[in-house]
């Protein structure tokens, strides 16, 4: 049976990679795919592991060649999905969790009406600032950039299937382990 596609987004800096990492921990049937994008690695970031890192003129062919299953501009740069690792694993049978802004994961579902739709939001906005200034991976104008997203973002969480608080990694991790496999049964 082909597997279900289920997208994760919300701001960034709500805390998607840790919940994903840890549902695929959990979840021997859930794969993620890695996305590509023209970002500067930042301390720490393999390439291949955290993203496929690429310049502009390869992402931009890759889109040319339709290689992307999705992607979107995001703060001046390049974020995408690769089409062929999705397809595949979910072919293979497994779920595949795509980790993706808000904006990408509005477009999955057009392309994908039968995909689950995660919003993940942080308490506040507050608290959401407070998480990207204690990351340390961005300079300050960059997460004020990061903030005024996460405003239009929020705006766009009731078109999503399921609207989850992340106030707590394991609950939240829990809650959706419980959706996903609520939602392989139909
Ligand atoms: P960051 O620079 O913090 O790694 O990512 C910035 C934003 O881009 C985050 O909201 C992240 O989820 C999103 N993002 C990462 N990969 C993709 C992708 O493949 N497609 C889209 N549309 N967004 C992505």
């Amino acid at each position: 049976m082909r597997g279900k596609l289920i997208v994760i987004a919300g701001p960034s800096g709500v805390g998607k990679g840790t919940v994903v990492r840890e549902i695929i921990r959990l979840k021997k049937n859930c794969r993620v795919s890695i996305s590509a994008t023209t970002r500067k690695p930042r301390t720490g970031e393999v390439n291949g592991e955290h993203y496929y890192f690429i310049t502009r003129q390869e992402f931009e062919d890759k889109i040319r060649n339709k290689k992307m299953l999705e992607y979107e501009q995001y703060n001046g740069n390049y974020y995408g999905t690769p089409y062929e690792y999705t397809e595949q694993n979910l072919k293979a049978g497994f779920n595949v969790i795509l980790e993706i802004d808000v904006k990408g994961a509005l477009n999955v579902k057009k392309m994908y009406p039968q995909a689950l739709l995660i919003f993940l939001k942080s308490p506040s906005f507050a608290e959401l600032k407070k998480r990207l200034i204690c990351r340390g991976t961005e300079k300050p104008e960059e997460v004020e950039q990061r903030m005024q997203v996460a405003h239009w973002e929020m705006a766009q969480a009731e078109k999503f299937d399921v609207l989850l608080t992340n106030n707590d990694v394991s609950l939240v991790t829990e809650e959706i382990i419980g959706i996903i496999d609520k939602f392989n049964v139909k």
